[in-house]
């Protein structure tokens, strides 16, 4: 099995033993990848994640207590800050987690925080039904007082050893809240409130500490899979916002060093400045999929003002609106589906249009 460190360098780890408990307990495979919550330091020394996994379950006694049948086995997968994970490490990950999912009840992932979205979305959409799947981490470190780790980490291991839980897509748990991968950003750069599905709101909610059992509203709104061989190169997408005064150069850059796609943050409903138009208009001749999202919180995109860059004429150049999906995540479908070999007709669906 493949392995990423910091330096992402891959090293070999073996001799893990992969077992489902028997009935009196719940199985949770727990994989560390890194983040704030393997971070040991004070505000200013070494501000970086080196914690191992079993270095974190040693500062979370509570786990034994309130979650006394649940077995953890430990997966030092990584030590890497939330903004060095690539699509490359989220593919390995992905397959990592394949596997173990046939020998456990459920799987924790520990993750930055930065790109904990996107990272979840890509497990989202590359491994199909599967046990409970649930990235967690914390905004604090275990040295800080205000540490947010252990409680998510309490959190995260019930809802992945919960049956109401399977098949309902990959789960992010911070904060006592459960969300869809699908649905979830980071809204705010510091506080413990931070993930919010701004459009849906949570799937569900969950306050271990306080006895609270896992609680589930619905499911994800909408879910897809694309399956991957896990030795697919991923092509270079590029993602911009657009800007009041926005011209062209960017696209005409992106499209020159080989994009396999755009996503655009375009204004409002779905908008792009009109300088902007005639790069859209040359990655549409050049075949390029353009898929247009809003850099609004949250809101739809739909074709419906007819100006110059507007909606209407994004939709006559062939752009593909993606209402609810944000643009970081919007990416990251585009890049899968383009590595799949997703046609043009194909692709659209993956993008429904409400
Ligand atoms: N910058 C950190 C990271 O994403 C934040 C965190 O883990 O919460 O690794």
């Amino acid at each position: 099995m493949s392995f990423v460190t910091a330096e992402s360098k891959p090293v070999t780890r073996t001799g893990v033993a992969l077992k489902r408990t028997n009935r009196e307990g719940t199985s949770v495979a727990a994989v560390f990848t890194g983040g704030t919550i393997a971070v040991s330091a004070n505000k200013n020394s070494n501000v970086v994640p080196v914690l191992t996994g079993r270095e974190i379950l040693e500062r979370v006694p509570e786990i034994a207590k309130y979650l006394p049948t649940t077995r953890v086995q430990v997966h030092d997968f990584a030590t890497l800050p939330g903004p060095h994970m690539s699509p490359e490490m989220m593919l390995t990950l992905a397959g990592f987690v394949r596997v173990l999912q046939e020998h456990t009840d459920g799987i924790v992932i520990t993750h930055g925080t930065d790109s904990m979205e996107e990272t979840s979305y890509f497990l989202d959409l590359v491994i199909g039904d599967h046990v409970p799947i649930v990235f967690t981490g914390s905004m604090h470190t275990s040295t800080d007082a205000a540490w947010d780790g252990g409680r998510n980490l309490v959190d995260a291991l019930a809802v992945a050893g919960s049956e109401s839980f399977r098949d309902s897509g990959v789960l992010v748990v911070m904060n006592g809240y459960i969300h869809a991968a699908s649905e979830v950003t980071k809204t705010h750069s510091m506080r413990t409130d931070t993930f919010r599905s701004p459009d849906f709101g949570s799937v569900g909610t969950i306050n271990t500490l306080a006895m609270d059992e896992p609680r589930r509203f619905r499911a994800p709104r909408t879910r897809h899979h694309i399956p991957l061989p896990e030795d697919v190169e991923l092509p270079y997408v590029e993602l911009l916002q657009t800007y009041a005064g926005m011209d062209d150069r960017l696209f005409v850059a992106a499209l020159k060093a080989g994009a396999a796609g755009i996503v655009i943050e375009a204004m409002g409903q779905g908008n792009v400045p009109p300088g902007v138009v005639n790069g859209v208009a040359r990655a549409r001749e050049m075949n390029v999929p353009v898929v247009i999202t809003t850099r609004c919180m949250s809101g739809p995109v739909r074709p419906y003002y007819s100006y110059e860059g507007a909606g209407r004429e994004l939709e006559k150049l062939g752009c593909i609106f993606s209402p609810y999906l944000s643009g970081p995540k919007a990416r990251i479908k585009l890049m899968i589906a383009r590595a799949a070999g997703y046609s043009d007709a194909k692709l659209r669906e993956l993008f429904p249009s409400a």
